[in-house]
């Protein structure tokens, strides 16, 4: 009972630390979300908002499968290149396609249904990526986003505080953002046509 407790504790150890970011050596996936949701609010028109929020964060799939132990390899790996990661917004883009009227049915009760724009979701999956992809390589010295060219010209270009600085101020703007949108559509000056 005591092994299953204290494996437990680790999980939720491990886990808060991650939400928190405490540790520059790990993925701090979370606070990608925050570009997603100020850029997916203010562009709601241009940008569809689901895959965008999804694109912010899912380049570290596999970073959070090894950070979590569940298989070995380098942090910032093939996921986190240009190459890796156009190809990765393409799958993206092709499965939110495929399923955004069933992304329509949860966004429409925060009123943030779209029309499904094949346009809108391929840009939103692809700025979504890179966005990713520029704010860690300013961070990480083991990423190599130009692969197979070596080496990361990002790297150090921002100051680490500037960078979580902006993923919050994302959070922060985006939810100003999202209440005024909310407040128009909720007294009906909004009309989601597109
Ligand atoms: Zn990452």
């Amino acid at each position: 009972m005591s092994v299953i407790t204290d494996q437990l504790t680790i999980v939720l150890m491990v886990t808060i630390k991650w939400i928190c970011g405490y540790y520059l050596d790990m993925p701090l996936t979370p606070y990608h979300l925050g570009v997603g949701v100020f850029l997916g609010v203010a562009l709601l028109r241009w940008l569809d908002f689901p895959t965008l929020c999804i694109a912010t964060m899912i380049v570290d799939i596999r970073a959070i499968a090894i950070y979590f132990g569940l298989f070995t390899g380098n942090l910032h790996g093939p996921l986190h290149t240009v190459l890796g990661g156009t190809l990765l917004a393409g799958l993206l883009a092709a499965i939110m396609f495929k399923t955004k009227p069933l992304w329509n049915r949860l966004s429409a009760l925060f009123g943030l249904a779209q029309k499904r724009s094949l346009y809108r979701i391929v840009t939103a999956s692809l700025i979504g990526i890179y966005s990713h992809l520029i704010l860690d390589a300013i961070m990480h010295a083991d990423m190599q986003p130009l692969y197979p060219l070596t080496g990361n010209p990002l790297l150090g270009v921002l100051h680490l505080s500037d960078v979580y600085i902006i993923c919050v101020a994302g959070f922060f703007f985006g939810g100003i953002f999202y209440l005024i949108h909310l407040y128009r559509w909720k007294t009906g000056r909004f009309h989601m046509s597109y």
